[in-house]
């Protein structure tokens, strides 16, 4: 999680609100995580996400970088597409993803989304990755699933025909689940019997991904301190 900040200010967002304040992950230490890790394990996927982590593009590019390096076949970005309303700008950080190794992003759009965030330079962001060859999928969130129907997933479904002229494929994206600010702003979708937990929870005595936060905490250590394979050495679930 390269960035709590964000430039979205999202009704669905499972991490609540976003103060601005969040400072961007030490790259240099999530660089030396990746490479010790993929050096004793199968790691096969590498993904950053934020809050906005195209607010850091060059932290972002010189994790995905590392992990690309080590070989590991996924290489993931999930964006809201909006960092920035500057063309130059934007022009810049598609080059510098486009060095990154990255084999796929995941572009966040949809009725939420498109509250806070303009259209417009997040089509001109995934034209531009079209146009340097990174594979990207449009990831809305579904409210009550794709079927809903609901004033939100049409207003979804119409932002998607917003992409239909770059020819952008829609992937799964996901359902909006009971956390953050979806519980304060959309509690009347949920069931009182939904269950409170998150989707992306794992069994704590099996598993399969970590996070690192961006103060470098992970599973009770932080890698700004101490190396990976000790953490996870440590960690007794
Ligand atoms: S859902 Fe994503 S884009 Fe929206 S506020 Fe949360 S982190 Fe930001």
């Amino acid at each position: 999680m390269v960035t709590d900040r964000c430039t979205g200010r999202c009704k669905h967002c499972s991490q609540g609100e976003h103060d601005g304040a969040g400072g961007c992950v030490d790259a240099e230490a999530v660089e030396r995580a990746v490479r010790e890790a993929c050096g004793a394990f199968k790691i096969t996927s590498l993904m950053a996400f934020g809050g906005e982590a195209l607010l850091y593009p060059e932290a972002v590019c010189r994790i995905l970088r590392a992990g690309a390096d080590c070989g590991i076949p996924r290489i993931e970005l999930i964006t809201n597409g909006f960092f920035s309303r500057n063309a130059d700008k934007i022009y810049a950080v598609t080059r510098m993803l486009a060095g990154s190794g990255l084999t796929g992003v995941l572009l966040s759009v949809d009725a939420f989304h498109q509250e806070t965030i303009p259209l417009g330079p997040v089509k001109y962001f995934a034209r531009r990755l079209c146009a340097e060859g990174i594979p990207v999928k449009l990831s809305p969130a579904w409210l009550g699933g794709p079927e809903g129907e609901n004033p939100y997933n049409q207003r979804t479904r119409a932002i998607l025909r917003e992409f239909e002229d770059l020819g952008i494929p829609t992937g799964e994206g996901n359902t909006v689940f009971p956390a953050g600010s979806a519980v304060r702003y959309l509690g009347d979708y949920f069931s009182p019997a939904a269950p409170l937990s998150s989707p992306y929870d794992q069994d704590p005595r099996d598993i399969r991904a970590v996070t690192i936060s961006p103060d470098g905490a992970v599973l009770g250590g932080n890698v700004l301190r101490e190396g990976i394979l000790d953490i996870l050495e440590r960690y007794k679930g």
